[in-house]
């Protein structure tokens, strides 16, 4: 089994989402930067030089869409499983909350940021929640930086889309001496339970991406995007 799958370009860690897990809760693992790439990520590292710089500086890339694992199964080195960015969220708190290691929520609309912080701490009674902000901001905006920084947190929710999030993250994170990072899309539409993740039965049918399709159809161009992903692969058109 490979233990890195190259796909487009983008080195995938053949992991598990419980893998992951038991590496955050290495006393060794104090700094990181986690990407959870799907097909459009992918693509879009390839037309933006800047973006597959930030994207390469990751510890970890995980495969986010089921695009992802079709395409390392047709190049005949399957990843192992896929890890939904909303999933992984949820466990990396789950965990922080039962080992006390704070976190920051960075991202979303100020009324969605407020209100993902405050489900998840009815979730997580236990939760340390070292601040938070959304993410209306100037990418260069410093403040935000040393705010995040001053609050000195073990784990940090980039929800800023992408590709911001992980811009973002690649650009700031030399500036910190700790601290593990992870751009979450709309993780937090999510947690606000402002946007509904499709029924069990679609995900283990992997039609997840069908389900957001039908539900916000303004996504379209999106899905194109990753049957253009799955074409490149089948005739090798990277
Ligand atoms: N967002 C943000 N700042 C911006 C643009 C977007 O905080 O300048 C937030 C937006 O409110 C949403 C998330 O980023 O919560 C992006 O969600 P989306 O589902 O579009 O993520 P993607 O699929 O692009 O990763």
């Amino acid at each position: 089994m490979s233990k890195v799958v190259n796909i487009m370009g983008i080195p995938f860690d053949n992991l598990t989402k419980q893998d992951l897990i038991d590496k955050l809760s290495d006393p060794e693992m104090t700094k990181g930067f986690i990407v959870t790439a799907n097909p459009e990520i992918v693509m879009a590292t390839r037309n933006n030089d800047d973006y597959k710089k930030s994207v390469l500086s990751a510890d970890y890339v995980i495969a986010d869409g089921i695009g992802v694992i079709i395409a390392s199964k047709w190049l005949k080195q399957p990843l192992q499983e896929r890890i939904p960015g909303f999933e992984l969220m949820m466990s990396m708190i789950d965990y922080a909350s039962s080992a006390r290691k704070s976190c920051y929520f960075l991202g979303a609309s100020e009324e969605v940021n407020l209100k993902a912080v405050e489900q998840l701490k009815i979730q997580y009674p236990q939760l340390i929640v070292a601040g938070h902000h959304h993410g209306f901001f100037d990418l260069k905006d410093e403040a935000i930086v040393k705010q995040v920084r001053e609050a000195n947190p073990d784990f940090i929710f980039v929800a800023l889309g992408m590709p911001r999030q992980e811009q973002w993250i690649a650009k700031n994170i030399e500036s910190f001496s700790k601290g593990v990072f992870m751009g979450v899309g709309g993780s937090f539409d999510v947690a606000a339970g402002e946007v509904k993740r499709a029924p069990d039965i679609w995900i283990k049918l992997n039609l997840e991406w069908l389900y957001r399709l039908i539900k916000q159809p303004f996504r379209w161009k999106r899905i194109l995007k990753v049957f253009d992903f799955i074409f490149r692969i089948i005739f090798r058109k990277y």
